[in-house]
């Protein structure tokens, strides 16, 4: 099933994108906790008169429940391209997952316009990721049973700030939390509709050019694993959001660096899933809702 959440009145609601580009809207569900434990029995009694996809402004599908949980190097390329041949030595790779948080103030929809963020840095960039919504929560979760506590996915941007990324220590936090640098959608796709997360193709486009082009079956920690190693210890909750990592293709690792300007549009893609569409604009403060175009 395809999770959309789109504002009425200008607030957030649900429904079920359908073929031909509808919508059934899913009245009375208004937080993921309903969405999990009513899903199946309201779309099989939705009635509701369908919608047209073009003409709702779509928000993220889901407002995580505390800070975005994020894997940082993840594909052996990307390792290589920010750390991994530093001054041309070989740095072995780590044998846990690099892990880091962003702020659920990061969250932005899948064609908002976003601010290019001037004022604090000049050096934003793209990282497309797949992401894991949790379903079940859960502790000391094991890799076996890791993707029987995922309630579905999505795709995501972590746009960070490489600049304040570096300023502050060893700790990334700073870079990867300023507002609206976790745009997410355009659909939560349940985990019954993709039997194995590492098996997608994933890819970021920059004013319609590829930069990256990856493969979830080449990231070094599985989604399992991931799930595995956040959860040893530390609970995991329903709604809670994982990002994946990022393949190679970043801004800051080419020659010359890249970095997002005014007007650039980047778009984050994920086999099965759905492209995100965002332009930056310095003027903005705040994001600003767009619509899917075509
Ligand atoms: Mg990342």
């Amino acid at each position: 099933m395809r999770i959309l959440r789109f504002l009425q009145a200008g607030a957030p609601c649900y429904g079920v994108l359908k073929p031909d580009n509808l919508v059934m809207p899913l009245p009375g569900i208004t937080s993921f906790e309903e969405l999990r434990s009513h899903l199946r029995e309201v779309t099989v009694a939705g009635d509701s008169p369908l919608l047209s996809l073009d003409t709702l402004t779509l928000v993220s599908p889901i407002d995580p429940p505390r800070n975005i949980l994020c894997v940082g190097w993840n594909y052996l390329k990307h390792f290589d391209e920010s750390l991994g041949k530093r001054e041309g030595q070989d740095v072995p790779l780590p044998d846990r997952p690099t892990l880091f948080t962003k702020l659920p103030t990061t969250v932005a929809g899948p064609y908002d316009a976003l601010p290019l963020q001037q004022s604090y840095t000049d050096k934003l960039d793209w990282e497309v990721e797949l992401a894991v919504i949790i379903g079940t929560g859960g502790r000391d979760i094991s890799e076996h049973d890791a993707l029987s506590h995922v309630f579905g996915y999505t795709v995501a941007n972590d746009i960070s700030a490489r600049d304040l990324q570096r300023a502050h220590g060893a700790q990334w936090f700073k870079g990867k939390s300023l507002d609206c640098t976790c745009p997410m959608g355009p659909v939560l796709v349940t985990a019954d509709e993709i039997t194995n997360p590492q098996d997608l193709a994933i890819a970021c486009y920059l004013n319609g050019e590829v930069v990256q082009s990856g493969h979830t079956s080449r990231q070094i920690f599985s989604v399992a694993r991931v799930i595995a190693e956040i959860s040893a210890g530390l609970t995991l909750l329903p709604g809670d959001v994982i990002l994946t990592g990022t393949p190679e293709g970043i801004g800051a690792a080419r020659t010359p660096p890249v970095f997002i300007r005014d007007g650039d549009t980047i778009e984050c893609e994920v086999q099965g899933i759905g492209r995100l569409r965002n332009t930056f604009k310095a003027q903005l403060r705040d994001a600003q809702p767009g619509r899917h175009q075509g």
